[in-house]
């Protein structure tokens, strides 16, 4: 596998003729139990209340990236490839084979946060790495990879498309305003009150205003803070209102339908700012970390005519109502 520069959006992309092994659909977790490899961990967050441990990173069982080696960026005519050096890593919720963030206690939740933290902090230190992504695909419209609850963390050479567009955006917002687009967003969203899902403490969740599908749901800090990990990482008492407002955010999701991407936005590495992207002078004051929650309803899925238009026919004001309302 390789990673490949699309010339016309700037945006990579990994590929190759990848060698699918048919995964052995075992009877035994290879995440808890006595089939659990501890050769692969490579962080444990202690044990709340006896056991063992609460969350930990392991290395993917079928890595994308590898850590080894350097990227090794070169030109193939006007095109740009590099070698696929990186982190993949599984990032394990809970040591409960049913311990899903929805349903277990806030404290185990913050556990995984901390994690999330920790490990991104982590490899930021590795200056070959330009950004950390953590995500979680759930259900099996989502690609679900594993049973046991997990998320999956990369750390790659590259911002990732979608990253890339927003901080751009937000430098554009803050270059001509001097403000954080998010935190306008957020301060607007609040005082109109029709999109708000949930506060909680120093976190708000909100439908956004123009969603890319139904019942898109964003989780934010209401005090500006570009990187997540230093919040995650120090900020002792609001993780706690995070992992409530996750939890409770999940729980309302999952009335509407089973199946969701999650993912978390946070600043790229600045130990290595990019000359040419530029984004990093004012990057602490004009980017905002948040969580992104992407529900997949598969009969509104099918509908989608053009896919490179989101089309979502459920308005977020409609969504709204109903996340409220939902018995959690
Ligand atoms: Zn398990
Ligand atoms: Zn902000
Ligand atoms: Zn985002």
């Amino acid at each position: 596998m390789e990673l490949r520069k699309d010339p016309i959006t700037r945006s990579w992309v990994i590929t190759g003729d990848d060698v699918m092994e048919a995964a052995p659909r075992s009877q035994a977790c290879q995440f808890c139990g006595a089939s659990a490899d501890p050769a692969q961990v490579i962080a444990n967050l202690p044990g709340v209340d006896g056991s063992a441990w609460s969350a930990r990173s392991v290395v993917h069982p079928h890595a994308l990236y590898h850590i080894e080696g350097e990227p090794a960026r070169r030109a193939d005519g006007l095109y740009d490839r590099m070698g696929s050096v990186g982190a993949h890593e599984v990032l394990i919720e809970n040591p409960r084979h049913d311990g899903d963030l929805w349903n277990v206690r806030d404290v185990e939740v913050e556990q995984f946060l901390r994690l999330a933290a920790l490990r991104i902090q982590d490899l930021k230190r590795d200056s070959r790495f330009k950004y950390i992504s953590i995500f979680k695909n759930h259900g099996e419209g989502a690609g679900q990879e594993f049973e046991h609850p997990t998320s999956q963390l990369t750390a790659t050479t590259f911002v990732p498309r979608r990253v890339l567009y927003e901080l751009r955006a937000g430098r554009d917002y803050f270059e001509t305003k001097e403000r954080c687009v998010f935190c306008d967003i957020l301060a607007q969203e609040e005082r109109q009150n029709v999109r708000v899902v949930e506060i909680r403490g120093d976190y708000v969740a909100f439908c956004p205003y123009a969603p890319r599908v139904p019942y898109e749901t964003w989780i934010l800090p209401r005090s500006h803070e570009s990187s997540f990990e230093r919040t995650g990482a120090s900020r002792v008492g609001s993780v706690t209102d995070l992992a409530a407002l996750l939890r409770r955010t999940l729980q309302r999701i999952r009335t509407v339908t089973e199946a969701f991407h999650l993912v978390l936005h946070t600043s790229p590495n600045s130990q290595h700012p990019s000359a040419t992207l530029g984004y990093w002078k004012t990057l602490d004051d004009d980017y905002h970390w948040h969580i992104e929650i992407l529900p997949i309803i598969e009969a509104k899925a099918r509908s989608y005519t053009f896919k490179e238009i989101y089309y979502s026919p459920v308005a977020s004001e409609t969504a709204v109502k109903r996340l409220r309302e939902a018995k959690i």
